[in-house]
């Protein structure tokens, strides 16, 4: 069988499962692109099983440390493995991500179910050269009535691999609505933004919403309007909603008719619409931050930590004393130290003592394999104004 001999400083031998081309000594055997190889150490002894992509950065990814096909019963084992964890930890196995790429040892597969519907991403070359064993082993765990593919992720075109968006089972749905926790979700499995539905949030929602009671809250970068739900729900005393987007606002509405929440919405460029609002002098007792990806590459850290700060620095400003702001980033290129000190210097700028009252994590159907730092992206806090000492 073909092989790659790594290079002794390889982050393979420090709990990583990525083989870079740098890590590589040489390779032997002339491996197809998408094929399973050996991943040998310097001296020729195995370190596992790996799929392969020279065209990728990321050269080789290992899903086991010892000889293994990825064969039909691979997958079907896999998958229901992943499917048990997910069950084994109470998440609502309805509407969750089912297979979470490298942290269920898929690497470059993403399965989300949403009821009786699922929508699969092969982000991998050797992943989606297999997708009809992918979809045997799905129809056999989750037995669905659709698979879509939503493949429209750009990591796709650093694999050699197009864009596209197809159906590979059953009859897609019409769009439908879903409730989880008492609320309300659109999910549209052809057009809905990141495959329909941010499920890495599910449980926050509700964190946030049991700090709302009483408080004037905003929702900034709603989607379809989550938190404002939740936090209505919890009894806020009135509720924004806030998005660029028109029609995720549109709805952020007939959602709230669903789960019986009450929120008003705001179309607006948050950035420009929260400096009016401090400018004018408002305020509100809650405020919710949890904006898109500022960043998608290393490079781009320095711009994503100050446009941070100046969504920290308008809300801590907009907030009456007891007052709480509860701000999320789902980018792991920041760091939780350069997060935190995005929130800090707004703090020190706008001369608010903020003291932690909750920190928030992705839903663990989204699990952190430590070793792969990249697995791990959602974070967030809820901090409070208090008066000053
Ligand atoms: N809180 C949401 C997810 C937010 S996703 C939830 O839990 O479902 C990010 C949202 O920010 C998207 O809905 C997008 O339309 C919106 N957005 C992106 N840039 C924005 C901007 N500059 N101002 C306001 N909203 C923006």
């Amino acid at each position: 069988m073909a092989a790659i001999f790594v290079n002794p400083r390889s982050r393979i031998f420090h709990g990583h499962d990525w083989v870079y081309a740098s890590d590589i000594k040489n390779v032997t055997g002339d491996p197809e692109p998408g094929s399973v190889l050996t991943l040998k150490d310097p001296k020729g002894k195995p370190l596992g099983s790996a799929i392969y992509n020279p065209k990728s950065q990321i050269v080789a990814r290992r899903f086991s440390f010892r000889a293994q096909d990825l064969d039909q019963d691979f997958f079907t084992r896999r998958i229901a493995r992943a499917f048990n964890h997910r069950e084994s930890l109470g998440i609502d196995t309805q509407l969750c991500r089912v297979v979470w790429s490298e942290s269920d040892g898929l690497p470059g597969l993403i399965v989300d179910r949403y009821g009786d519907h699922v929508v699969i991403q092969t982000l991998t070359l050797a992943m989606d050269l297999r997708t009809d064993l992918i979809v045997t082993a799905l129809c056999e765990v989750l037995n669905p009535k659709s698979i879509t593919a939503r493949n429209e992720a750009r990591v796709r075109l650093a694999e050699g691999m197009e864009l596209e968006k197809k159906t590979l089972f059953g009859e897609p749905p019409a769009p439908f609505m879903i409730e989880s926790n008492g609320l309300a979700f659109h999910i549209d499995v052809i057009e809905g933004q990141k495959t329909g539905l941010y499920l890495d949030q599910l449980s926050n929602y509700k964190l946030v919403g049991n700090l709302a009671k009483g408080r004037r809250v905003l929702d900034c970068f709603s989607n379809q309007g989550g938190f404002a739900q939740a936090c209505s729900l919890g009894g806020a005393a009135e509720v924004s909603a806030l998005d660029v987007s028109e029609p995720a606002l549109e709805q952020a509405k007939r959602n709230a008719e669903v789960s019986g929440a009450k929120f008003d919405t705001i179309a607006a460029n948050a950035f420009d619409w929260l400096k009016a609002a401090d400018m004018r002098g408002e305020k509100f007792d809650l405020i919710v931050l949890d904006p898109p990806t500022f960043t998608k590459t290393k490079g781009s850290v320095n711009d994503a930590l100050r446009g941070y700060k100046e969504i920290h620095l308008r809300a801590l400003k907009m907030l009456n004393v007891g007052g709480i702001m509860a701000t999320f980033t789902c980018s792991h290129h920041v760091s939780t130290g350069e997060f935190y000190r995005s929130i800090l210097d707004a703090a020190v700028d706008g001369k608010r003592t903020i003291r932690l009252v909750s920190r928030y994590e992705q839903r663990a159907d989204h699990p952190v394999i430590a070793g792969i730092p990249e697995t791990e992206y959602l974070r967030g806090y809820a901090y409070e104004a208090i008066a000053s000492w």
